[in-house]
């Protein structure tokens, strides 16, 4: 039985965050989507760990920015989506869906999750009840289609909603309390949402983190994954996009 991985959130930028992820077993050390290289080293190096892989979700600068600066200091492995190895520039390994990637002995499935850019990917490791989902799953919210369509949106939310309910939930930013008003009005009648939103508010005014969040608490509450088809996927995604709560 593989020691849990050791998750660690390093919030870079204005609400990014990066993931640490540690194996005790192997003492091997993973970052994901390293959007800046100062704050993910001095959580790395306070813990003793030493960064060995960096994992991209997609190419946008606030997930990859620290990329160089941290494999310039650790000559750490980038692992990132083969269709966007030219927009991210140096990657050691191109993956894409349906293959896997290992940090020690903990193996994660690949899945190619479109939409909020073309080549995005999600990294699902099962057997850890852990999946890391960039910018495509959000608490109470998705991803902005810069790249793709309602359709492949609706696509991603439906793999989502088939894993275990449990699975934890490691997304890339902060953007809960946001998302969160914008649900309230797309489910009035959510009394779900409702309770969430008011720990998510206590939570946010004592400064605190809301991720990572649960596969079933994401049914329950978060009006993407629980949008019922492709077009009302988009209808909730344009509406968010000029919400102004
Ligand atoms: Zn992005
Ligand atoms: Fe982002």
């Amino acid at each position: 039985m593989p020691s849990p991985l050791e998750i660690v959130r390093v919030p870079v930028l204005s609400d990014n965050y990066s993931w640490l992820v540690h194996d005790p077993d192997s003492g091997t050390t993973m970052v994901i989507d390293p959007g800046e290289a100062q704050p993910v080293l001095d959580a790395a190096a306070s813990r003793g760990w030493t960064i060995s892989e960096i994992w991209n979700t997609h190419w946008h600068p606030d997930h990859v920015g620290g990329n160089a600066a941290i494999v310039a200091a650790t000559g750490a492995r980038v692992t990132a989506p083969e269709a966007e190895r030219a927009k991210i520039g140096a990657i050691d390994a191109g993956v894409s869906d349906g293959e896997s990637v290992s940090l020690g002995g903990h193996r994660a499935a690949v899945m190619t999750v479109p939409g909020h850019t073309q080549g995005h990917v999600a990294f699902h490791f099962a057997d850890d009840s852990a999946i890391f989902t960039g910018d495509t799953l959000f608490a109470m919210g998705c991803g902005r289609l810069f790249e793709g369509t309602p359709a492949d949106m609706f696509g991603n939310m439906q793999r989502y909603a088939r894993l275990p309910a449990e699975t934890r939930v490691y997304c890339g930013h902060e953007y809960t309390q946001s998302n969160g008003r914008y649900a309230l009005v797309a489910e009035p009648d959510n009394q779900a949402i409702k309770a969430r939103m008011a720990r998510v508010d206590a939570a946010r005014a004592a400064g605190e983190a809301t991720i990572p969040t649960t596969i079933g608490e994401e049914l329950a509450t978060n009006p993407f994954l629980r949008a019922t088809s492709a077009e009302e996927l988009g209808e909730r995604r344009a509406a968010k996009d000029s919400f102004r709560g």
